[in-house]
């Protein structure tokens, strides 16, 4: 974890959670796998994880918008999605490995490591030890020759599908209601 499932899910459902939009929700989920797609430059974890770049696509995007003929609600939610996507997917990366969110500010890639373990002996009362650890480690994008990632495991399809599922069974939910109100509403 996070894998590219994790990186489309958690922005796609709170999207889905914030604006009942199916594309906005679908944009975001896609931006959010984007940065991953540095491996095709046989660099991982590149300056398309820096949220400095993030903001700066952000800030042309609303320019980009701002000329054209969209709408002023759809432009917002555009740029919702889209800066959604991107910085969920640097903060996720940064609790799982070191990753240069704040490049070029700060020239180290930064991990946050915290782990919550508990240890029950006999005779003693159980102990929680919390671990929290903010790492860094110098900046260094230099290619690789071999790369070897899991791009899902179960733990990440079960979770992400136990979410969707509970978003998209709302909207089922909600999408019969409104079919039967209507029904009624012709019969009446
Ligand atoms: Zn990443």
């Amino acid at each position: 974890m996070p894998d590219p499932i994790t990186h489309f899910a958690v922005p796609f459902i709170a999207m889905r959670l914030l604006k009942k939009d199916y594309k906005i929700a679908v944009l975001a989920g896609v931006v959010g796998i984007l940065p991953d797609f540095d491996v095709l430059s046989r660099i991982h974890r590149s300056v398309t994880h820096s949220i400095v770049l993030h903001i700066t696509i952000i800030a042309i995007l609303a320019c980009i918008l701002i000329l054209s003929k969209v709408k002023s609600n759809i432009r917002k939610w555009i740029l919702i999605a889209v800066a959604f996507g991107l910085i969920s997917h640097s903060v996720m990366d940064m609790f799982y490995d070191y990753t240069p969110i704040l490049y070029p500010i700060l020239q180290h890639d930064i991990l946050i490591h915290v782990d919550v373990s508990i240890h029950i002996q006999e005779g003693q009362i159980p102990q929680i030890l919390p671990k929290l650890e903010i790492l860094l480690r110098e900046t260094n994008f230099t290619s690789f020759i071999n790369f070897e990632a899991s791009l899902t495991t179960g733990q990440t399809i079960i979770i992400s599908a136990l979410l969707l599922f509970t978003v998209l069974t709302e909207e089922i939910y909600n999408g019969i209601n409104n079919k039967r109100i209507k029904l009624s509403r012709k019969e009446v």
